[in-house]
């Protein structure tokens, strides 16, 4: 059975570049555009892995994040922020909120797909 990817993220553009590189490499790809559906499309069917945009209209992502984490159907899976380059220090900060990991916007369409393997294989949170 494939992995499947719980992406996060209110840029359209960046939504479906996001999973256009995940379903070429092979990944079942669920999309939400903001927290709430998000939320919704992790309870109803867990994912292995979750993209969280930080900034989200109405709940942010390290909201979200928190409300994974505080849910037992959802508290084992890895959720990686999804940081802005431009924002100094929301990497840091990200991994101090109780994100999994980071991967910085906009992503690298040649090395995205090997860097969300890596996360749904490491145990323990980590910087790419
Ligand atoms: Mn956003």
């Amino acid at each position: 059975m494939n992995s499947s990817i719980l992406i996060i993220e209110d840029n359209p553009l960046n939504l479906q570049l996001a999973t256009d590189l995940l379903e070429i490499a092979g990944y079942y790809v669920l999309q939400a555009a903001d927290a709430e559906q998000g939320l919704r499309v992790a309870a109803e069917n867990p994912p292995h892995l979750v993209l969280m945009d930080l900034s989200l209209p109405g709940m942010d992502g390290a909201a979200a994040m928190r409300e994974l984490k505080n849910s037992a159907r959802t508290r084992h899976i890895p959720v990686v922020a999804l940081t802005a380059h431009a924002m100094k220090g929301d990497d840091v900060q990200a991994l101090r909120d109780g994100f999994d990991g980071y991967l910085e916007k906009p992503i690298n369409t040649r090395t995205f797909a090997g860097q969300v393997s890596r996360f749904l294989t490491s145990k323990t949170p980590m910087l790419i």
